[in-house]
């Protein structure tokens, strides 16, 4: 079975006015994502979705271009030579070029989504999995910098769905995260687990002063102190306490996950499907992960695809951590396609989809009404 067109739909929404979050990385204004479509000439369709990386356009663009020219007439099934082709042709000599991988990424799903049509049994199932249960944590751009009363009431309102893990933004001032997460922590019953995720905000100094307090608190884990790639303060942070760390959403490939076990600094490892290299890889890295006793908690990306995808990861490795259930105010691609990606059960758990593939369909006519939106996405 051959592929034989690849085209990429980015798609954005705005966030209504008044209901933006705003973390670490800013206020919430938009939100984009890049879908794939990959045609064979059996006439199975294949669907994936990429990170937009903030540059949704380029990659769209990239994939439309590059790499369908690169890709048209291979073998469909063959997920690891199309992942080695597009390796060496377009990441081996430019270091993880990030739009290259998070192309990738998608067209991967896309092609793991044929795969399962093409046999007729949901990703899960081909991977070795099984219908396990997968604890969830309400994430997503949600429980953001406000007043720690609203945030301890937004909290609660997750818990009472059945979540047993909340994950809280910080990443502000040191006095107004500790504020928070002590209002949160004491509205909470004491078997609601309580992560919390500074965006890559934190200073050195900062993380001196909340790591301590973090532990005290019993969180479970501090997720992105610092950017991804300021190894050294990873390392320096470690020595602050035993809080555990959490990172991934922004490293890319076996290769720098590979670096992030090998300093030894998280215990929590969180690859984004539609960005660190599509369930090819993030299957790969489970498996790297497994062998230092590191668990996988998917970073959550827009649509239901990566939500469904994500799931399917979760069902199929020995080291599963948590599912990111998406809790965000406002999300049509979630909530709008033909498929409700994951159902939310009173034990705060989700288990995969059971229809062929990824198990979500997208009608055209869909995406038709999302045209990609120009401009950051935070302010
Ligand atoms: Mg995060």
């Amino acid at each position: 079975m051959k592929i034989t067109d690849i085209k990429a739909f980015p798609i954005s929404f705005k966030v209504p006015q008044g209901s933006g979050v705003r973390l670490g990385i800013g206020l919430a204004v938009k939100r984009d994502a890049v879908l794939i479509k990959v045609t064979t000439d059996e006439g199975i369709i294949g669907w994936g979705e990429a990170h937009h990386g903030r540059c949704p356009g380029a990659i769209a663009k990239l994939i439309d271009t590059t790499f369908k020219e690169l890709l048209l007439g291979m073998d469909a099934l063959n997920t690891v030579s199309v992942w080695e082709k597009i390796y060496k042709m377009q990441l081996s000599s430019h270091g993880m070029g990030y739009a290259s991988t998070m192309a990738l990424s998608g067209i991967d799903i896309a092609l793991w989504d044929i795969k399962g049509k093409f046999f007729n049994t949901p990703i899960y199932r081909l991977l070795g999995g099984g219908k396990n249960k997968i604890k969830a944590y309400a994430g997503g751009i949600a429980l953001g910098w406000q007043d720690p009363i609203s945030l301890g009431e937004e909290a609660l309102s997750h818990v009472s769905k059945g979540y047993k893990a909340v994950k809280l933004r910080v990443g502000d001032k040191i006095k107004n995260d500790m504020d928070r997460v002590t209002q949160v922590r004491k509205v909470l019953h004491d078997d609601v687990e309580i992560l919390v995720d500074a965006n890559t905000n934190y200073t050195i100094k900062d993380a001196q002063m909340a790591i301590p307090f973090y532990e005290d608190q019993q969180i479970t884990w501090l997720e992105e102190p610092f950017p991804a790639m300021e190894f050294n303060n990873y390392r320096t942070a470690k020595t602050f306490g035993n809080l555990s760390l959490a990172a991934g959403e922004n490293h890319f490939t076996r290769f720098e996950f590979s670096r992030l076990v090998e300093d030894n600094v998280i215990n929590y490892a969180q690859p984004d499907v539609s960005k660190a290299g599509g369930i090819t890889e993030v299957i790969r890295i489970a498996n790297l992960m497994s062998g230092w006793n590191v668990s996988i908690n998917p970073h959550t990306s827009l649509t239901g695809i990566n939500m469904a995808a994500s799931i399917h990861i979760l069902a199929s490795v020995d080291n599963a951590g948590f599912f990111e259930g998406d809790v965000t105010a406002f999300n049509p691609f979630r909530d709008d396609m033909d498929q409700v990606p994951f159902k939310l059960y009173k034990d705060g758990t989700v288990i995969p989809s059971d229809l062929p593939g990824v198990g979500i369909s997208i009608n055209e006519k869909f995406l038709d009404k999302y045209p990609l939106i120009d401009g950051p996405c935070y302010i």
